[in-house]
């Protein structure tokens, strides 16, 4: 019997109640992956501590014990998603392992030159680039299902797409950018009819509703532990059992053999254990099945209203607000919006919001196919679950509209400076500025007006080699050595977050010789600003791609 009441649920997640650059986080990035409630973040802790020990090895009790949960854990899965037996779950690192072990055993001992892999547009890089590199070695060809207008996979394109010729359709249950559930049951039976074999994304479906996958008739169902509340690095390939017995292993090591001989054919085992090679995660196997149980005990009608309403109260909000384009039309099926905001960088709305404590996530989002289909560059993606409430949506549509009032970048700069012009002075003066400054908010606000102040590239500078890659959005760098060996920098982003930034590492570079180039501490100079904590990790790695092209083009320069 499953239940479900907002606070009681909430209060499980011990991170939803930190802090966030003074803020209460706002957690809205539950597609890329879920908090973790307690009780999983405590059986993670307690294998260590009570019961460690490798599992189906020893003859001794902590072995049997950890042996025992391990696999109830499978039990678990397997009534979670209605398979016919345990073996036909098998353990991942998560769904992209999957789609991975898939494509390297079945597809490579089953296709051939000219058979077709039918994929969706809207798929997620973990569902696209095995498919590309299987069709490589094999010569097979990939083949694209449209989407509708409202972003489903078109119903009216499968008899044209999969024909005689597929051999595998896989497709996500969910996309992970369109939050729009696909007519799978349709597609399996399409798939079925010309004999190709189904592989269903299950990523972002799994948490939203109950998947049983014999009513889908799927022959593979695909999902990862972390979007589902439970940790990371621990997935499921539900296979259904005469596809998975009528494979060949995927990678070969300890557990997944019958007998190894140097002179007689090594043999291997049964399922699952055919598919899991060495030592599995089992701290991770182990916090996945009290998720499943956490899960078991919520995900039920009652849950499933509250995302409803919380789906559609979201979604009348941002509708609101005009300069918010949805990049795609109509209502999703679950709680994940993607949008673009009218004359805003995705990355700056994202960095904006990140300082009144809220998380939303930028970007092609693992979907670049995706993103040319639609013509844009990326899009800001808001996903929402059950812990997240109302007051939180409104605050979050207050917060974008308080950053898209034109003052908001303009606030708070009283002693705003050229930092362009105070040669060899500039870090120093960075620093004095950002000592003033309290809070990220403050320091966020500093970052876009100093972006103001850069002077841009022309776009003929803007080539494939002035690109800084490892920056989430594009960023370009250019340097000449004058007559004193002092190195001068341009630069320029296409976001305005980064243009700040730039102007703060090119304070520190500018006008400074290679020499001093080479012994610059970033990290110091990044920690006297007080910035580095509280840049994500993605842009964290942007500011560090930025220094390290600034020092293969003094190396380049000699
Ligand atoms: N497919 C979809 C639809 C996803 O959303 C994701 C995760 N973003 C993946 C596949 C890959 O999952 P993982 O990184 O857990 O392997």
């Amino acid at each position: 019997m499953n239940c479900f009441e907002l606070s009681t649920f909430r209060q499980q997640f011990p991170l939803l109640s930190i802090q966030v650059h003074q803020k209460p986080l706002i957690y809205f990035d539950n597609a890329a992956t879920t908090q973790k409630p307690q009780s999983v973040i405590d059986t993670y802790q307690q294998y260590y501590s009570s019961y460690n020990a490798n599992v189906h090895r020893a003859s001794h009790a902590l072995s049997a014990s950890a042996t025992e949960a391990f696999e109830l854990a499978r039990l678990k899965v397997k009534r979670f998603i209605n398979s016919k037996s345990i073996e036909e779950i098998i353990w991942t690192k998560g769904t992209t392992e999957g789609f991975n072990l898939i494509a390297q055993t079945w597809g490579i001992s089953q296709l051939q030159s000219g058979d077709v892999i039918v994929l969706s547009y809207s798929e997620h890089h973990a569902n696209i680039v095995p498919w590309q590199m299987l069709a490589k070695k094999t010569g097979a060809v990939i083949k694209i299902l449209p989407l509708t207008s409202e972003g489903k996979i078109d119903e009216n394109s499968l008899d044209k797409v999969i024909t005689t010729a597929t051999r595998i359709v896989s497709v996500a249950h969910v996309s992970n950018v369109l939050g729009r559930i696909n007519p799978i049951k349709k597609i399996i039976e399409r798939a079925k009819a010309v004999g190709a074999i189904t592989i269903i994304d299950g990523a972002q479906a799994i948490a939203h509703q109950r998947i049983d996958v014999q009513a889908l008739g799927c022959d593979f169902y695909l999902f990862s532990a972390h979007k589902m509340f439970g940790p990371t690095g621990i997935g499921v390939l539900y296979g259904r059992k005469e596809l998975l017995n009528s494979m060949p292993p995927y990678q070969g090591g300890g557990e997944m053999i019958k007998k190894v001989s140097f002179f007689e054919e090594t043999t291997f085992n049964d399922l699952p254990f055919k598919f899991e090679p060495g030592t599995p995660n089992i701290a991770g196997v182990l916090s996945f099945s009290t998720a499943i149980d956490f899960l078991q005990q919520h995900l039920g009608d009652e849950m499933l209203n509250y995302e409803n309403q919380l789906l559609d109260y979201c979604f009348k909000r941002l509708s609101e607000i005009k300069a918010l384009k949805f990049v795609i039309s109509g209502k999703p099926d679950i709680p994940l919006f993607s949008f673009t905001v009218l004359g805003h960088h995705n990355h700056d709305i994202a960095a904006a919001l990140d300082s009144f404590g809220i998380a939303v996530r930028s970007g092609h989002h693992c979907a670049m196919p995706l993103m040319s289909y639609l013509k844009i560059s990326g899009c800001l993606r808001v996903s929402l679950t059950a812990y997240n409430t109302v007051e939180e949506v409104d605050f979050f549509v207050e917060s974008l509209d308080e950053i898209l009032t034109d003052d908001y970048s303009d606030k708070v700069h009283e002693q705003a400076m050229d930092v362009n012009n105070e040669l060899g002075q500039a870090e120093n003066n960075i620093i004095s500025l950002f000592k003033k400054v309290k809070g990220w908010d403050g320091k966020h606000r500093e970052i876009m007006m100093l972006g103001k102040t850069l002077i841009r590239l022309p776009k003929e500078k803007r080539t494939d080699q002035s690109l800084i890659s490892g920056c989430e959005s594009l960023a370009w760098l250019t340097c000449y050595k004058d007559t004193n060996r002092q190195y001068i920098f341009s630069a320029d982003s296409d976001a305005k977050v980064i243009r700040g930034l730039l102007v703060i590492i090119l304070a520190a570079f500018d006008h400074k010789t290679a020499e001093q180039i080479i012994d610059f501490d970033t990290d110091a100079y990044f920690q006297d600003l007080g910035l580095m904590q509280h840049l994500s990790p993605s842009r964290g790695n942007g500011v560090y791609a930025i220094v390290a092209k600034i020092r293969a083009m003094v190396d380049l320069l000699g």
